[in-house]
């Protein structure tokens, strides 16, 4: 073999290869160009050719892919085939993406510029990356409901004590001198008794709404019922368990008839009734209306309690959050969190106006006529 032959096999080694070559001189002229290049960009064929320089080749190349001086693109491309050094990665037009190499030929003879489509591997990576951004959001979520529940059993281990010692202590009493006690005391006594077994019944309660609500299982049932009448009895229900409670009630409505989910009412209204009262241990003053407003209707349930500061009335609708101001009143903080989820699956909305140390009025509004979204991320 010549030298003649030892080139042209090198040539059609080049022109099978994956990648397109051009090589240039030491002068920056192109001083041979692979025929895969041709084949693959015949729209280059024509400036392609033995002693064009770089220069030219660069402003050929930039119009013929459409990319204008001001287009980003141009300056990164023109910066690397001006000096003919290093990599770029190129995106074309029609979608496709282009790496760009410089390798430079030994004793400064020239450089040999490779271009590889990279399309596939670029659209690997992007699938990659959207890949990992999934996986990330997983974890977050996995995280996030580790948390929720290390905060959970923390909560119930602290608030489920307080009233569990109450039941304790006051059998304990009664189990001592059992022969020593008045009516009177017994009944003392079994009155706190009950009192801290409606306390947990209403924490149990509350936690397995909000866990129902989490998997998605607390559906709204639409049925017709008199939200005057339900809301009497749930203020009646208050009244007996606290002798001390002041109670008004003030319902004006055109029809008392509604139909939503009277089981998902009365959770909003007993949550909002029983934090009142809870929330204001000296003397309770509760005021309770129910009007109807632009198509909506306002149930209002207002304290003269203990209040919330300021700054902390945005965090009372987050799980387990507790104002400072609660800190010598038992609760688990999900209340109000399962309270706003059920009044915004019933497409309502609810506010609340309160002044440390005077008192908190919560109003859920809500629309006569409830719509409930027939999809799986409805219950949230
Ligand atoms: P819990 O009452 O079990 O702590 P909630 O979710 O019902 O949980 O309420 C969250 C927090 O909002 C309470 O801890 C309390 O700080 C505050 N809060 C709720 N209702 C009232 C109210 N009527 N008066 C004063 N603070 C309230």
């Amino acid at each position: 073999m010549d030298e003649k032959d030892h080139i042209n096999l090198l040539k059609q080694a080049l022109a099978v290869s994956a990648d397109a070559f051009i090589i240039f001189d030491s002068e920056k002229r192109i001083f041979f160009v692979s025929d895969h290049y041709r084949r693959v960009y015949p729209q280059n064929a024509d400036f392609l050719t033995p002693g064009a320089s770089v220069y030219e080749v660069f402003d050929r190349m930039a119009e013929e892919t459409g990319v204008a001086v001001e287009d980003p693109r141009y300056k990164h491309a023109k910066d690397f085939w001006y000096d003919l050094k290093g990599q770029i990665e190129f995106p074309l037009e029609n979608g496709r993406y282009l790496r760009v190499t410089a390798s430079p030929l030994p004793d400064g003879q020239g450089t040999i510029v490779s271009t590889t489509d990279i399309t596939e591997y670029k659209k690997q990576e992007r699938a990659l990356a959207a890949k990992q951004r999934e996986l990330e959001r997983a974890l977050e979520k996995e995280q996030e409901a580790t948390a929720v529940q290390k905060q959970f059993i923390s909560m119930v281990s602290h608030e489920f004590r307080t009233p569990l010692a109450i039941i304790d202590g006051n059998a304990q009493l009664m189990e001592r001198r059992p022969d020593e006690l008045s009516g009177e005391t017994v009944l003392k006594r079994t009155k706190a008794i009950r009192g801290a077994v409606s306390r947990l019944l209403q924490m149990v309660d509350g936690v397995l709404s909000a866990n129902s609500l989490q998997t998605g299982m607390l559906k709204p049932v639409l049925q017709q019922f008199d939200i005057a009448a339900l809301i009497g009895l749930l203020c009646e229900e208050q009244r007996m368990v606290h002798e001390a409670l002041e109670l008004a009630l003030e319902i004006k409505l055109a029809d008392d008839e509604v139909v939503w989910d009277r089981k998902l009412i009365t959770i909003i209204l007993s949550n909002l009734l029983s934090n009142a009262v809870k929330y204001a241990p000296e003397s309770p003053k509760v005021n309770v209306s129910c009007y109807e407003q632009d198509g909506h209707i306002h149930i209002v349930v207002a304290d003269n309690g203990i209040g919330i500061p300021e700054h902390e009335i945005p965090y009372i609708f987050e799980k387990f959050y507790r104002a400072t101001s609660a800190a010598s009143i038992p609760g688990t903080g999900l209340g109000l969190s399962l309270t706003q989820e059920l009044v915004n699956l019933l497409g309502g909305t609810i506010q609340v106006h309160s002044k440390f140390g005077q008192g908190s009025s919560f109003a859920v509004l809500l629309p006569r006529e409830v719509r409930i979204k027939d999809d799986n991320n409805s219950a949230g």
